[in-house]
């Protein structure tokens, strides 16, 4: 029924969805079963971004209610995670800043 020889269905590994012979690390390993899970990696993520595109409210608002439950659920690792991320806000806006004084640098004549 299909076209691959014996050889090159041992040396890679089928995927029904685009049809090509991959190594096995192209495919995700079930960490219960320690099976490949189909198909392929590429497959899969492209099936995700199609679905996340078409679902994408519903996915903020699962988002949104998780992170919701965990700060609850820890608040001292909210806390933490708060700081976390007012810190690497600032590292951003200071880089941001720096860049911009670079090209605002070439801009201005010395004096
Ligand atoms: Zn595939």
């Amino acid at each position: 029924m299909h076209k691959f020889s014996e050889e090159a269905l041992e040396s890679g590994i089928y995927c029904k969805k685009c049809k090509n012979l991959l190594p096995e690390d192209a495919f995700k390993v079930n960490k219960k079963t320690g099976k490949l899970i189909k198909p392929c990696k590429t497959c899969r993520n492209k099936y995700f971004i199609k679905y996340r595109k078409k679902n994408w409210a519903k996915f903020r608002e699962k988002h949104r209610l998780a992170m919701q439950r965990y700060r609850k659920a820890h608040p001292e690792k909210a806390k933490e995670q708060n700081r976390k991320d007012r810190e690497r806000y600032k590292e951003r806006r200071l880089a941001h800043m720096i860049e911009e004084l670079k090209t605002v640098k070439d801009e201005i004549v010395p004096f």
